[in-house]
């Protein structure tokens, strides 16, 4: 059962204090004092659900009492009794405030449960009504009515700041001054007359502000029913979405591009890619691609860290983006790889943008934390042919000329030649094929390799060349001058390649202190002397050349190409001798079997063979009648 609501009863006359309280005792918990002193006490310690009280108090007029009430700023309802005739007095309280007003007949009295209980429900529809006004006059969103015609009825406060009018300045102007394109998107007088349960429109609107600035708004307008049901107005709730607006653009963006370099995503790039192609197809347009990859650009990272890593990978972007048209597409393509479409443009113009890109690369110093660094780039180029099925041909196709620049070498663009394949990493040498086709082969093989192994080098190179004050400075501008020379002087490229490498070499052995027991007068050049000896040791295939040059020699100086003799004729050399002798008289017609060939291999030692070796080689090949184990390779 629900706690009986409180009544404050103010009554100086017993009787009717009694009747009063008899009447309301059912449902009300009634507190009674018959001075509006003490009335006022109560007031001030508890909350009442309604007031009863005389016109005429010990001390002051009902009207009074009310006046004090109402300056509390509660807003208890109050209800005023007084006696027949006093009908001006009921005038003034409803006027000042009171909720209503009895004449004090015994009838009334004893009815007065009735008419408080419809006292209670008015003030507390009346709460609520001032309620909801509160919240529609502090929205954030304006909130206007409309007439069937689209004519402005009441706004809000928060008009104002939106849209730069206040509520009296539209009120009876069409809804089109708020929202030009309102006509278009709901009718009011259609909704109105709407069938439908809650005819309903939301959407978004060009808000127009009073100095003509639009901005986005959602609205959400629905029909204001009466109770009984009979359609009256709409109204319609317009929110700034300004920001959201910018949000969502804002997410577009971001899905579409690269955090770290600002240019077009892996996922943007392809869905171009196929719009470009499709379009060039149908309109017979002409489309490149441009597949860019860093060249070794892990020792980047390996070198300076992740960090310079990423600066370099941002600096870069910038150079290509400079490097392009603005027409064209340039994306990240991958951790250390960039892609570029171009439209309207053949193979010669992506050629040409390609290179473009890779001279500005690979003349550009790009300044990081650890001082300027330069790096190069390789690149494949690709454009449309009507043979192509999809876009997915002329990506590939880029894609493969880039392994090609890379397999010969990189630092260099490659355009996609034919259908056939990339080389194969270690490319077959044809029988019959001429000395310089092998030689060609041999340094499409190695190049790859030494540009790597040079890279290799750097951080020893860079390390040695920290120790000397200016060293680091000079090398590089060697390497700047030197290059230039070679490139005039018509090197080739392998040629000029080696001049960089030694540019970059040639003094790091100035970083360490000279062996005290050196040659006084080799003093000048030693650090000549000591960088060469370095790189002797570091030759990949220095003992090798030597040893393949001296297999022809005799032991007694008879052989050649050097005419070299006995031991002067490097070790490897002669080991080749006695194996290369021995497999040419068991094997070459007519063969001779193993006892024969070992008589003439000794007859050979001493002058075409040198003899320890032979000697050596006859007793291995005794122990391995008994096992193979000497043979294994
Ligand atoms: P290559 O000349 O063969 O291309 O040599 P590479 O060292 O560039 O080798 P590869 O292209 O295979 O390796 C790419 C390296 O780029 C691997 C990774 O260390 C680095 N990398 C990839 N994405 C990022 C990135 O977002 N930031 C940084 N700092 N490094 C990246
Ligand atoms: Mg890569
Ligand atoms: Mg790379």
């Amino acid at each position: 059962m629900p706690a009986q609501q409180r009544v404050l009863l103010v009554e100086d006359s017993p009787t009717d204090a009694l009747i009063v309280k008899h009447a309301l005792r059912q449902h009300y918990q009634v507190h009674h004092t018959c001075s509006p002193e003490d009335a006022k006490e109560l007031l001030r310690h508890h909350t009442y659900a309604a007031v009863i009280t005389d016109y005429y108090l010990p001390g002051m007029t009902g009207v009074e009492f009310l006046r004090w009430i109402l300056a509390q700023g509660t807003s208890v309802p109050v209800v005023l009794m007084s006696g027949r005739g006093d009908e001006r007095v009921a005038a003034e309280a409803l006027k000042l405030g009171a909720f209503d007003y009895i004449v004090k007949t015994e009838e009334n009295l004893a009815g007065l449960g009735v008419v408080l209980q419809q006292v209670l429900r008015r003030h507390e529809l009346e709460e609520r009504a001032l309620l909801l006004q509160q919240i529609v006059e502090n929205a954030s969103d304006a909130i206007i009515t409309l007439r069937d015609d689209g004519a402005i009825l009441t706004a809000n406060q928060a008009l104002e700041p939106m849209f730069g009018y206040t509520p009296e300045q539209v009120i009876g102007q069409p809804v089109t001054l708020l929202f030009p394109g309102a006509a278009k998107e709901f009718d009011p007088s259609a909704m109105l007359k709407s069938k439908a349960l809650t005819p309903h429109w939301q959407g978004e609107l060009d808000g127009r502000r009073r100095d003509g600035a639009s901005f986005p708004v959602h609205m959400s307008v629905s029909v204001l029913k009466e109770k009984a049901g009979f359609r009256h107005c709409l109204i319609g709730i317009a929110r700034d979405v300004t920001e959201r607006r910018e949000l969502l653009d804002r997410l577009q963006r971001l899905s579409v591009t690269d955090n770290l370099t600002g240019l077009y995503n892996h996922r943007f790039f392809h869905d171009r890619l196929q719009y470009e192609f499709a379009r060039a197809r149908r309109y017979g347009f002409l489309l490149g691609c441009i597949m860019i990859d860093v060249d070794f650009f892990k020792s980047v990272n390996d070198t300076y860290g992740h960090l310079t890593g990423d600066e370099v990978l941002k600096s870069l972007a910038e150079i290509i983006t400079n490097a392009t048209r603005a027409v064209d597409i340039l994306a990240r393509y991958g951790g250390e790889e960039f892609a570029v479409l171009l439209p309207n443009t053949d193979l010669a113009g992506t050629l040409h943008c390609a290179e473009h890109i890779w001279e500005s690369t690979g003349s550009t110093d790009i300044l990081t934390r650890h001082g300027p660094l330069r790096l190069t780039i390789s690149a494949g180029v690709a454009a449309l042919t009507p043979d192509m099925k999809d876009e997915a041909d002329l990506c590939r196709r880029a894609d493969e000329a880039l392994l090609q620049a890379k397999r010969r070498g990189r630092n260099m663009v490659c355009t996609w030649e034919g259908a056939a394949p990339a080389e194969a990493a270690a490319p077959k040498l044809e029988i019959g094929s001429s000395m310089e086709e092998i030689f060609d082969s041999a340094r499409r093989i190695i190049a790859p390799a030494k540009t790597q192994y040079m890279e290799s080098l750097r951080s020893l190179v860079e390390g040695l060349s920290a120790h000397v004050p200016d060293l680091k400075r000079h090398c590089e501008q060697v390497l700047v001058y030197s290059t230039a020379i070679a490139r005039a002087a018509g090197l080739r490229p392998e040629e000029i390649e080696a001049v960089r490498n030694a540019a970059a070499l040639h003094d790091v052995c100035k970083a360490v202190m000279p062996n005290p027991n050196a040659d006084a007068e080799a003093l000048p050049h030693r650090h000549a002397l000591d960088a060469s000896d370095l790189l002797r040791e570091m030759r990949l295939l220095g003992l090798e050349e030597i040893y393949v040059r001296h297999h022809h020699e005799h032991f007694d100086g008879s052989g050649g190409p050097d005419a070299l003799k006995g031991k002067e004729i490097p070790i490897g050399a002669r080991i080749l001798a006695v194996a290369n002798a021995y497999d040419a008289l068991t094997t070459q017609e007519p063969a001779l079997n193993d006892g024969v060939a070992a008589e003439r291999l000794r007859a050979m030692a001493g002058a075409r063979l040198d003899p320890e070796i032979v000697e050596l080689f006859l007793q291995i090949r005794e122990s391995s009648s008994a096992t193979a184990a000497p043979w294994t390779p």
